[in-house]
């Protein structure tokens, strides 16, 4: 029998292994485990297995067995352990990622190792099944025979077992032997390990497996009673358990959605059952967490990127054990294995962090679904600005549509005016009108938030004389200058330098031209000296705990004037913000990218939902030089919904996606003549299969031609359907693998892209 294994490797395929010797297994086993290992019959895809791999050992996943291999005999090597009884997926999150790997057309082995923790990876096992000792009837006899004949420490580590019976955990699970022990935790904290060892290997204790106990949660009840339209929305999403349903919770800022979420998620493990919630960010979402963890009393999980190894490990196992009934994570958390799973609920599921933009770049948002399909359970899909693909399923009824359409209680929703930039004197950015309504809204007691999605102090450093501007030395990029910490920085590459004092051209003074949210909040704190000033964007949020820091200063009321990036669209729930002021709504406006508007839309939409999420009216400022562009007169009378249906029937209107589906394959390289050939060479091996119903477009320079010293360049893949679009990858990337290419090319496919320049 072959092994065919799933390794950490970029190869794009499995790697054939014999059975792993008999014997070798167990003995390593019975060493360190002392109880019985698993055995080399069980085999069943979805265990892990240790393999030498070139001169290294690795730990891979077994996906199947076969008769024969095409590797020959000679070379074939036996795998070395086995090391799990039972697959470390449940059988949907197994089947999530063989298709994931399909279809993003990305190598299996990444693709399991993305989901699976790194002490997992490394071997550790997959549960936290404990062994619990006791002494044997031979152990019994040692214990009483007369002392003298045997080492005082093996007799000492019997008594003490003795003193301590039945001190551990309760074993749960049937046919795991008597009354339980000490765990080996127990026993190694006192006795050095070997001791135990040896007296296992004497016959005189003998462990049985414990499983920790399933955490009896309490649901706590809520502080607040169902609006009438949160009740109609938690009852259509209720009734659907059991069964695959898909639902777009489509509720404005603020309108209650994460209380409908702890309600429907209450009643889909009320029998057991387990909930998975994505978030596009766990750090800008504490307080929801807290508000589960005040909510549930018990096992609630949180798995996201900035956990310890062993953090994430526990949570990982406690899902994968079904002790943790609700798992609250980010993108990755959509392949943990959750057994028991009930319901997914996806929150702001427009954001992009979603997708990943490297390596394996799949959508969280994507898979979910196919994972509730899978698994055949409802799915809520939550957001105020709904993505247009998600609008579309609704409009073709693969989703149903849930609306919140206003705020519970006082709240309402702000009022949003468009503030000419042509009209206005302006100051630093700041527009007159502006400046006077956060006089207005600071004296009032309210606070204001003001929105730039530009971090820096500015972003060129100009010669008036000359026209020159600080370029990255690596990318055909501007420098932003960073005055607080006194350099350039490329936002691109990561490059820093000295600021220059003079122009590199002619000599003469810079000057720095544009705003960042650093100038802006120098220019806010000598306008408003009085009003306390946070600011929060990845500069002042890069220290641990900093953003935590920064969001405190705004919940205590401390800071008045809260001054940011993109980080502050998402969630936060600010009781006293009256006015949000965004300064500069036209980035975006005239992007070559297809999806730059809806994405300025949901940024508009969400900032402005900061306002007046309370009893105080919100207003919600937007400046523009560009006050009669349709997206911006649409969204303001309109509302999103307005500049939705407008939207989707201008991607309509240019095939573009969900009317088209589009891949990228993206390459880059030092040597832009060669990188062009390589991308001409693919182009044209597509383009003799492609038939009518491909589009294989380009080559064409990325947006920043060049990054970090390499030159970019993509083909856009265009069909109109995804099942033409696959077979179309399926044929084709094989062919790619094959091309030559320049040293240090580097390439890789982008299905579904979010951004296609
Ligand atoms: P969203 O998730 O849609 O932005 P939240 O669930 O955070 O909205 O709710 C916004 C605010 O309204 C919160 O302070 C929440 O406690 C409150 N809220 C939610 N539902 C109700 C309700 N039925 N009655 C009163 N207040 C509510
Ligand atoms: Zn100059
Ligand atoms: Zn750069």
């Amino acid at each position: 029998m072959i092994l065919q294994v799933a390794l950490d490797t970029p190869l794009r395929r499995l790697f054939d292994y014999k059975a792993p010797e008999p014997g070798i297994g167990e003995t390593a086993h019975a060493v360190d485990g002392l109880t019985a290992g698993p055995t080399a019959t069980a085999l069943t895809p979805g265990i892990r297995v240790r393999v030498p791999f070139g001169r290294r050992q690795l730990v891979g996943v077994l996906i199947g067995t076969v008769a024969t291999s095409s590797v020959d005999p000679a070379k074939l090597k036996a795998a070395l352990e086995i090391l799990d009884e039972v697959p470390v997926f449940d059988p949907v999150t197994f089947d999530l990622l063989r298709w994931a790997a399909d279809y993003y057309h990305h190598p299996i082995g990444e693709v399991i190792a993305a989901a699976l923790p790194v002490s997992l990876r490394a071997g550790q096992a997959a549960d936290d099944i404990v062994e619990s000792w006791t002494l044997t009837a031979a152990g019994i006899q040692e214990l009483e025979a007369p002392a003298a004949r045997r080492a005082p420490q093996q007799r000492a580590l019997l008594r003490w077992l003795a003193e301590h019976a039945g001190a551990g955990p309760t074993p749960i699970a049937p046919g795991v032997g008597p009354a339980a022990g000490p765990t080996t935790d127990d026993i190694n904290a006192v006795f050095k390990p070997a001791l135990l060892r040896t007296v296992a290997t004497r016959g005189w204790v003998a462990a049985c497996r414990v499983m920790p106990q399933a955490t009896r949660f309490e649901l706590r009840p809520s502080e607040v009673s169902l609006t009438d339209a949160q009740g109609q929305v938690v009852d259509a999403i209720t009734t659907s358990l059991g069964r695959f349903a898909a639902h777009m919770l489509h509720g404005v800022t603020g309108s209650g959605k994460t209380e409908v979420y702890l309600r429907v998620i209450a009643a889909a493990i009320a029998d057991g059952g387990q909930a998975l919630v994505l978030v596009p960010e766990i750090a800008l979402t504490p307080q929801l967490v807290e508000r589960f963890r005040q909510r549930f009393s018990a096992g609630v999980a949180v798995l996201h990127s900035a956990l310890t190894g062993s953090d994430r490990r526990d949570a990982w196992r406690a899902a994968h054990g079904g002790q943790a009934r609700i798992v609250i994570g980010t993108r990755s958390a959509v392949f943990t294995s959750m057994p028991n799973l009930a319901l997914i609920v996806v929150d702001e599921e427009h954001d992009a962090s979603y997708k990943q933009h490297e390596g394996f770049r799949y959508s969280a948002r994507d898979l979910a679904v196919w994972r509730a399909q899978r698994a055949q359970v409802p799915i809520v899909l939550g957001s105020a600005t709904p993505s247009l693909e998600t609008l579309e399923n609704v409009a073709q009824a693969r989703y149903s549509r849930l609306l919140l359409p206003q705020r519970p209680g006082a709240a309402r929703a702000p009022r949003m005016s468009l503030i000419d930039m042509r009209k206005h004197a302006s100051e630093q950015g700041l527009s007159q009108p502006a400046m006077q309504a956060i006089k207005q809204h600071l004296s009032a007691g309210g606070q204001v938030i003001v929105f730039l999605n530009r971090r820096g102090y500015a972003p060129s450093l100009f010669c008036n004389a000359c026209g020159w501007v600080a370029p990255c030395a690596h990318c055909d990029a501007r420098m932003t200058l960073h005055r607080r910490a006194d350099e350039l920085r490329c936002h691109h590459c990561g490059a820093r330098g000295p600021v220059p004092l003079i122009c590199g051209e002619c000599g003469q003074p810079l000057n720095p031209v544009g705003q960042g949210t650093e100038r802006v909040e120098e220019t806010l704190t000598r306008l408003y000296p009085d009003a306390p000033l946070a600011r929060l964007d990845r500069d002042t949020a890069a220290a641990r705990g900093a953003m935590e820091a920064v969001l405190e200063r705004v919940h205590s009321g401390e800071a008045r004037i809260l001054v940011g990036t993109q980080m502050l669209t998402k969630g936060h729930h600010f009781p006293d913000v009256t006015l949000v002021v965004i300064l500069d709504a036209d980035q975006g406006l005239f992007a070559s990218d297809y999806r730059a508007t809806e994405r300025l839309a949901q940024t508009i939409t969400q900032v402005a939902g900061r306002a007046g999420r309370a009893a105080r009216a919100g207003e919600v400022l937007i400046q523009t030089a560009f006050p009669e562009h349709p997206l911006l007169t649409k969204l303001i009378t309109e509302g999103y919904e307005g500049f939705a249906v407008g939207a989707l029937a201008e991607r309509r209107e240019a095939e573009w996606p969900p009317y088209s589906r589009l891949a990228m394959l993206r390459a880059e390289a030092k040597d832009t003549a060669r990188l062009d050939e390589f991308l001409r060479a693919a182009a044209h091996c597509g383009q003799r299969f492609a038939a009518p119903d491909v589009k294989v477009l380009g080559p064409a320079p990325a947006l920043i031609a060049r990054r970090a010293d390499h030159f970019r360049a993509h083909l856009l893949i265009e069909s109109a359907t995804r099942a033409v679009l696959q077979r179309f990858l399926a044929r084709w990337l094989p062919q790619v693998e094959a091309l030559p290419g320049p040293p240090g090319l580097r390439w890789s496919i982008d299905v579904d892209p979010l951004e296609v320049d």
